[in-house]
């Protein structure tokens, strides 16, 4: 789980969901950078411990740029797997 916490919104990604430990590898899906019409989230690659680092297989979402977000909700409607949460 990763958490992110920017002014008073809080936004977590479940990476059981969605990521290197998850069923979903994000570069699969990415319906919720698509949906989200502020620069809030980064699809960028990860070093996994005890793997190649340039192995291209370990993918995850973060929401970086937490004070972009205008609580909408939208990516979360479109989560496939439930793995975000928006709160503040
Ligand atoms: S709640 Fe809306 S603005 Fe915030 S990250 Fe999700 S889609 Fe983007
Ligand atoms: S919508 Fe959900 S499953 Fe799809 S990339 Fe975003 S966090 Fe992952």
């Amino acid at each position: 789980m990763i958490a992110v916490r920017k002014g008073k919104t809080k936004i977590l990604i479940d990476l059981s969901k969605c990521g290197p430990d998850g069923d979903i590898d994000p570069r699969n899906c990415t319906k919720c950078l698509k949906q989200c019409d502020r620069p809030v989230f980064h699809l960028h690659h990860v070093i996994v411990d005890g793997d190649d680092s340039w192995d291209p297989s370990y993918w995850q979402v973060t929401p970086v740029y937490i004070s972009q977000c205008t609580r909408c909700m939208r990516c979360i409607d479109v989560c496939p797997v439930n793995a975000i949460s928006v709160s503040w």
